[in-house]
């Protein structure tokens, strides 16, 4: 017998027959005698369409309502799933994050968590009730409704599952694992058998979303073993469930690439200060506002001064753009800067690999695929395992295809 958190993503309870389909595949981890808590995240599309409304009624919203409109999706989908269990005659409860509580601190919007009252779901558990917990949401300590930022599902499920001390965290999804890049981009993509944290972490958090960041960066941290499988396999062929692939320590990995993958985020934005005085102090008059505003910034890059002043350019995830005009026009005198320019047309492409640490050659194979291509590199930014750059967004497949061939990834 184990205990098994099963997490099933806006694609695997897109509509009713999906939903039925998670039930069956629940009820026979429970048949087979395992204790099983689910999370659950939106329909596909909800969530979407609900952040669609936020902004369109107003583009800086108050971030406490935000929480109150989008967590609605996943009360939605725990309730539905608890109904279809029910239905199979497997007993099960859902549950909302304050009922818990899954307890976060008060970052509206991107809140993380900071404790999960697990005993009571562990009782039920273990009286043979399956918990439908909703993802994405928690409690914070006004006790107002948290989200977890997009993506959250997936740390819902692995904070669960370290709170549940569950011995696995199955995260279903619309993919049968995680491949050395987007699937849905390069046809050729090679599934992996195992990936390491290191190396999930850091193509998490430049844009593969097939994993939130703080859900790897949690599972690294509490030793929760982490798979990714689909929910659209019946898992009856191979007798039994198609393996996904398993995230896991560096050490586990046999035969390790220079690059393991390759990622994309679309969702950037380009800001450049135009006319900043070149003196000590300016960047930190331009980040210290961003920060205290709660902006994260991702890469700098600051030009050469000709005539005493300079131009700064950064990027930023391109749902604060609004906020961050607002916080640098709020402060430009402070600055002193001449011009504020925003580009919403950018990506942004990195290739990761540990095998980095020890191999040279990473960074300018990139950079001649790219001029290759004729395409333009905008921000160079590097980590000990990863090489991003910054180009126009619509050679992102071209970007991605290419460098998955030159890195030798194609299957
Ligand atoms: P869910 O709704 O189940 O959470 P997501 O859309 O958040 O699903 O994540 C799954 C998607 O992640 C896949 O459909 C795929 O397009 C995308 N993806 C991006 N990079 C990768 C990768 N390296 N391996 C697998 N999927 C990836
Ligand atoms: N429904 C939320 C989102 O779309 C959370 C999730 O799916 O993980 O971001
Ligand atoms: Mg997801």
């Amino acid at each position: 017998m184990a205990r098994i958190v099963m997490k099933f993503g806006g694609t695997s309870v897109a509509d009713l027959e999906r939903i039925r389909h998670v039930a069956a595949r629940v009820k026979r981890e429970v048949d087979s005698g395992n204790e099983v808590a689910v999370v659950v995240s939106a329909m596909a599309g909800t969530t979407n369409r609900l952040v669609g409304w936020c902004t369109q009624l107003a583009p800086l919203h108050d971030a406490r309502e935000y929480d109150a409109v989008v967590a609605t999706g996943e009360q939605v989908t725990a309730g539905l799933l608890a109904i279809a269990l029910q239905a199979l005659g497997v007993a099960a409860r859902s549950w909302l994050g304050w009922q818990i509580p899954l307890a976060t601190d008060d970052a509206h919007g991107k809140a993380r968590i900071q404790s999960i009252e697990g005993a009571e779901l562990i009782r039920r558990m273990q009286s043979g009730q399956v918990p439908v917990v909703a993802g994405f949401q928690g409690v914070g300590p006004d006790r107002r409704v948290t989200t977890l930022g997009r993506g959250g599902s997936d740390t819902s499920a692995v904070a669960l599952a370290a709170a549940l001390r569950a011995d696995r965290c199955d995260i279903y999804t619309d993919v049968d694992g995680i491949y050395t890049t987007d699937p849905r981009i390069v046809a050729r993509a090679r599934k992996l058998v195992k990936i390491a944290y290191e190396e999930m972490l850091e193509l998490a958090s430049v844009g593969a979303k097939v994993l939130q960041t703080r859900s790897v960066e949690l599972a690294m941290k509490e030793r929760v073993r982490v798979q990714v499988l689909s929910s659209f396999d019946d898992g009856t062929s191979l007798g039994g469930d198609l393996p996904g692939t398993l995230v896991v320590d560096e050490d586990e990995i046999v035969e390790q690439e220079i690059v393991s993958g390759i990622a994309y985020s679309r969702d950037e934005a380009k800001v450049t200060v135009r006319g900043v005085p070149d003196r000590p102090g300016v960047a930190a008059a331009i980040f210290g506002p961003l920060s205290a505003a709660s902006i994260n910034v991702d890469m700098i890059v600051q030009n050469v001064s000709a005539d005493g002043t300079t131009d700064l350019t950064f990027t930023l995830n391109r749902a604060d753009l609004p906020r961050a005009e607002q916080t640098l026009g709020e402060h430009r005198a402070g600055i002193g800067f001449a011009a504020l320019l925003a580009d919403r047309e950018v990506a942004k492409i990195s290739v990761v690999g540990v095998g980095m640490r020890s191999h040279s050659g990473v960074a300018s194979t990139m950079f001649r695929t790219l001029a290759d291509k004729g395409i333009n590199i905008q921000v160079i930014s590097t980590s000990e395992i990863k090489v991003s750059v910054l180009i126009a967004a619509e050679y992102t497949e071209l970007a991605v295809r290419a460098l998955h061939t030159a890195y030798g990834l194609d299957a």
